[in-house]
């Protein structure tokens, strides 16, 4: 294959983290690589990640990470093999990024920067060799007799797409949330019209619109509360934890972390509920004695100040009002039933959940090119030959904690690796 007068082995489709991990790890392995990327520069979602930290990577163990991917963390076997957590970091390390671990065993570089993780790992790869075009939009992908024949890209200086012989192209145009940093789902659709099964895409670890609202909350942080997500009566997930309560309903880790099993079940048309309990290290007797307690020490206090001792200000006229007693009805006239009251509903509020918010705003995508299309071993197609997919392109996604990031190194890595050692052997 041939560009700018150079004769390429590997086109790489895309320059996130899956794309330049392949890029990478071929032109160690002796292939001559190009990196085709639409945006102006590449690792556009990479830079903003972690809320522009970057939690790089999770030190959970093989198993432990295996067990949180979906739909199948198994078809990673392979892959985690090759690269893992370790591997990242040595490379970051060995490219100047210093890293720290932080609690719940997630990987930040030190200097708290997303956009140092995403130079070092344009500079390493660069420094292999690799050639790096960006404002180039992959267009098509030609195949014959199931194998790669040519790929088709448009850049800024001519919307006439060049079309360039190829026989190994790898796939690493990511999902379709964040749309703004590239990825727009183009990279499903050119692997449909290669005959690629998708699995429904779905935008996951997002905020939920739920009913009744907060009124009044322009963002409020609740520490230590249990969330359960519940579809007709059965228990699905419990969370510990934050809770963000925003104007369109809820959102934080604990939602984040549910919203994957709630977009599913709301996709399947099923009910879905989130139940609240606000004081969930106080049992029911406990939290009815602190009630009482607090009474009979400011007895003088109004109900909503009495609720005002249990929580943020916005949340206790939010559980007045869902109790029903008045705001200003004198603490020590609540009778045992409106303590109960007050105590039931600290312990279980439920949001029905209306739907979740939009693909702006989900950190990942859920669903992709059917996994059963695709060989763990090497990333490549089992429909066209020559052709490889990784990262957030596949229908696979990992919980918040640097599993996602992980997810794309990895299965580049392997991918990189599969398509030099083909040109070996071809070679040969
Ligand atoms: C706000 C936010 C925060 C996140 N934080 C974290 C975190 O801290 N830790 C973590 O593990 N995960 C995090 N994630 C998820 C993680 O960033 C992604 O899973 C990861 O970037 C996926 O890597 P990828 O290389 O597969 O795809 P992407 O990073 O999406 O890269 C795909 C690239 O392909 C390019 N492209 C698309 N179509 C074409 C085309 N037709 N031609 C050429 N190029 C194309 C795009 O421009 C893009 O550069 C976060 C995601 C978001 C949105």
């Amino acid at each position: 294959m041939e560009h700018s007068n150079k004769k390429y082995d590997i086109v790489v489709v895309g320059g996130g983290p899956a794309g330049l991990l392949a890029a990478g790890k071929a032109a160690m392995d002796g292939a001559s690589v190009l990196v085709l990327e639409k945006m102006e520069k590449p690792c556009r979602k990479l830079r903003i990640s972690g809320k522009g930290r970057c939690n790089i990577t999770t030190t959970k163990p093989f198993d432990e990470f295996i067990e949180e991917v979906k739909p199948n963390g198994n078809f990673l076997r392979d892959a985690l093999k090759e690269f893992f957590a370790n591997d990242i970091i040595s490379l970051l390390n060995a490219m100047g990024v210093a890293t720290v671990e932080e609690r719940g065993q997630r990987v930040f570089p030190a200097s708290g920067k997303a956009w140092d993780v995403a130079e070092a790992l344009i500079k390493w790869t660069k420094s292999l060799g690799v050639n790096i075009e960006c404002h180039s939009s992959v267009t098509d992908i030609k195949a014959a007799n199931s194998k790669v024949e040519s790929i088709s890209f448009s850049t800024k200086e001519s919307r006439n797409s060049t079309t360039i012989g190829c026989s190994k192209v790898i796939i690493a145009t990511g999902g379709k949330s964040y749309p703004l940093t590239g990825s727009t789902g183009e990279g499903h659709q050119l692997l449909a019209n290669l005959g690629h099964t998708l699995t429904p895409l779905l935008p996951v670890l997002v905020g939920l619109n739920t009913q009744p609202k907060i009124s009044d909350t322009k963002g409020l942080t609740l520490k230590n509360v249990k969330v359960t997500l519940i579809s007709n009566g059965k228990t699905i997930e419990e969370e510990f934890g934050e809770l963000e309560i925003m104007p369109y309903g809820l959102s934080g880790p604990t939602i984040l972390k549910l919203s994957r099993n709630a977009v599913e079940l709301l996709s399947k048309g099923k009910p879905c509920e989130l139940e609240v309990d606000l004081k969930p290290a106080l049992g029911p007797e406990k939290l009815f004695n602190r009630i009482e307690r607090d009474i009979a020490t400011f007895s003088r206090i109004s109900a909503i100040e009495l609720m005002r001792k249990l929580l943020p200000s916005e949340m206790a006229f939010f559980v007045l009002e869902e109790t029903g007693i008045g705001g200003q009805k004198v603490a020590s006239r609540l009778s045992k039933a409106d303590i109960e009251n007050i105590r039931d509903t600290l312990k279980r509020i439920v949001f029905k959940v209306k739907s979740s918010r939009g693909w702006d705003e989900a950190i990942i995508t859920a669903g992709g090119v059917s996994l059963k299309e695709v060989n763990p071993k090497t990333m490549e197609s089992n429909i066209v030959k020559g052709l490889y997919i990784v990262g957030e392109t596949l229908d696979l996604d990992g919980p918040t904690g640097g599993y996602n990031l992980q997810i794309a190194y990895s299965t580049g890595w392997l991918a990189g690796k599969s398509a030099a050692h083909e040109i070996r052997t071809n070679e040969k």
